[in-house]
């Protein structure tokens, strides 16, 4: 008799068990955020894309970082001396794709029209070339690698930086942090080394991680 208690005991467990499994799957949830890369005009060297890829993964290992095929930029956006970055975020917006964050990067110069002060004066540059730029928050951003050739730890900083802004985090004044402004020479950013933990928390918060 206690034989078959077990028996019928083990049944049921049994198949409560495979109605769990095959009856009702436990759904799994695809929580990555996932960032499309996409090079313009030719996009960067290898170790350039290299090295920002390796800094976004290990600082959000939670996103899919995929390569899309390398686009040329439309002729508006060209202003004859370089490209507009507010002209090339536009177009990236208008790309028809798939994913939750775009990318572009590019070894040619790009500029925004930048207001500095100088001596105490607002002075306009109508063409002021730039490191990146992004929506923030938003879903595309732009980094030129043509002033950060020389240094590959700058570029993969700024890609970060400015993936950070699409993620809707905006400067903070922390030394050494790089979400620093650049304040137009980027030398601050240069120093930066490091994120800190309200900017990272901030970002981790817009990925629901
Ligand atoms: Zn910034
Ligand atoms: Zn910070």
């Amino acid at each position: 008799m206690k034989n078959i208690t077990y028996l019928f005991s083990l049944f049921i467990i049994t198949t409560v068990i495979f109605l769990n499994v095959y009856g009702h799957p436990i759904p799994t949830i695809n929580t990555k955020t996932t960032v499309c890369i996409i090079p313009l005009n030719g996009g960067v060297s290898k170790s350039q894309l290299d090295s920002c890829i390796n800094y976004l993964k290990t600082t959000f290992p939670n996103t899919n970082v995929i390569i899309g095929k390398n686009i040329t930029l439309p002729k508006n956006c060209y202003n004859g001396r370089r490209y507009r970055a507010d002209s090339i975020l536009n177009f990236l917006n208008t790309l028809d794709m798939d994913v939750d964050k775009i990318i572009g990067l590019t070894s040619k110069d790009i500029s925004v029209t930048r207001h500095l002060i100088k001596n105490g004066k607002e002075v306009t540059y109508p063409d002021f070339g730039i490191f990146g730029l992004a929506r923030c928050p938003g879903k595309v951003c732009v980094i030129s690698s043509y002033r950060l050739n020389k240094n590959i730890n700058m570029f993969a900083k700024t890609v970060v930086h400015e993936f950070m802004h699409t993620l809707g985090v905006g400067h903070c004044e922390h030394n050494f942090c790089i979400m620093q402004d650049g304040k137009g020479s980027g030398k601050n950013m240069k120093e930066s080394n490091r994120i800190h933990h309200d900017c990272l928390r901030q970002a981790n918060y817009t990925l629901n991680y």
